[in-house]
């Protein structure tokens, strides 16, 4: 645990000129591992006026869609991995999708995110270019589109990108090879997932990233390299949250015990999400879903820590439950329309507006356009 002395003085210098690497990462691990309110306090703030100043006190939407959780991988933390036989397996018909796209665009959402299990055989790669380019065409562009499906050929997502979708999702789930190995089986590959990465950004996506925080066998060492991942990067959006035990994985079975508690999940979430803000300053940050597994105001502790963006589920409610990557998800029990509306009033509570309308591509992603 750090003492007052050296969180204020890496706090200072964090918000200050850019420091050499090593100091740093030195920094973010005080900051990290500083344990008062007080800390804790101080750094929140510092975020939220680093997001008011390039973001303004704005919420943009994503509406999720979740088309499937059919997956050909086999993360060893997630509950629609391939070898977990207990999950119903959907794939959701055609019109559904567009359905809930035609929600989001007739509720102003401004984007939707389009998310499912890894597949890359040719009907899902033909499939989700149809749907991209049949929801562009029919909201005519109104609708910014997001991908968040997996690691996939660079000709698969140039396909993708020429049929409308502009920003894509794919999380690193945590910068450090080594860990990546913990929580993978072998033929999942580090390198090929930062291989993706690259892909996403020299075909045109915006790109995001992120990580878990609080699984297994992560350090805070561990948290501060993927801060510093983000920036090498210089990644677009951003979108972590914490590790929810999902009791049906390998690592939920063995980490029932050893899992961080509640509380800790939840305080280093929000300290990434506020450290993240304040080193990138003009990024998009997602306030996951999953923070509200920790905490019934999860999400605007999220918006309060640095985050601006939250993805209400659209996703109709027979596919919802089938979804469930980590145990506890809520809101499955409620339609796309009760999701809008909570959310409105979640987001007014802290003093916030959402913007509708709009797409709210991160200033960081509009700089680089025009760069
Ligand atoms: N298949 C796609 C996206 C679907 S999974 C892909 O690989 O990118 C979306 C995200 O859910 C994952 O990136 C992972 O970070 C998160 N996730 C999976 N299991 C989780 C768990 N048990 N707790 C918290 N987040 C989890």
């Amino acid at each position: 645990m750090s003492t007052f002395e050296e969180w204020r003085n890496a706090l200072t210098r964090l918000t200050g000129p850019r420091q050499p690497t090593a100091r740093l990462r030195k920094d973010l691990v005080t900051l990290l591992s500083a344990e008062t309110a007080d800390a804790g306090q101080a750094i929140r703030e510092a975020a939220y006026a680093i997001k008011a100043e390039h973001c303004g006190a704005v919420v943009h939407l994503r509406g999720l869609i979740e088309i499937s959780n059919l997956c050909v991988k086999d993360c060893f933390y997630c509950g629609i991995r391939r070898s977990n036989r207990s999950v119903v397996r959907y794939d959701m018909p055609r019109e559904d999708v567009l359905a809930a796209a035609d929600f989001a665009d007739a509720h102003g959402y401004g984007s939707i995110c389009i998310q499912s299990g890894e597949r890359a055989d040719v009907r899902f790669v033909r499939g989700i270019e149809s749907l991209v380019r049949e929801i562009t065409q029919r909201t005519n562009r109104r609708l910014g589109i997001t991908l968040s499906c997996g690691e996939q050929k660079r000709d698969t997502y140039v396909r993708w990108f020429e049929a409308g979708a502009h920003r894509y999702l794919l999380r690193i789930e945590t910068s450090n090879e080594k860990l990546y190995r913990f929580l993978h089986p072998a033929d999942h590959g580090h390198a090929s997932r930062l291989r993706c990465l690259d892909l996403l950004r020299a075909t045109g996506y915006q790109v995001g990233t992120g990580v878990m925080v609080g699984v297994p066998s992560q350090t805070l060492e561990h948290l501060a390299d993927d801060l510093l991942f983000f920036v090498d990067r210089d990644v677009d959006m951003i979108g972590m949250g914490p590790y929810v035990v999902q009791q049906k994985t390998p690592l939920g079975a063995m980490s029932r015990n050893s899992v961080a508690d509640q509380e800790l999940r939840l305080r280093l979430s929000l300290r990434m999400i506020a450290l993240a803000r304040i080193l990138m300053r003009d990024v998009n940050i997602v306030a996951a879903t999953a923070m509200q597994v920790l905490h019934p105001q999860g999400r605007e502790l999220a918006l309060l820590a640095g985050a601006n963006i939250v993805m209400p589920v659209i996703t109709s409610a027979e596919y919802r439950k089938d979804y469930a990557l980590y145990d506890g998800k809520p809101c499955v029990d409620e339609t796309a329309e009760q999701c809008g509306n909570c959310l409105d009033a979640r987001v007014a509570s802290i003093g916030e507006s959402i913007e509708y309308g709009a797409w709210g591509d991160s200033p960081h992603a509009l700089k680089r356009r025009s760069a």
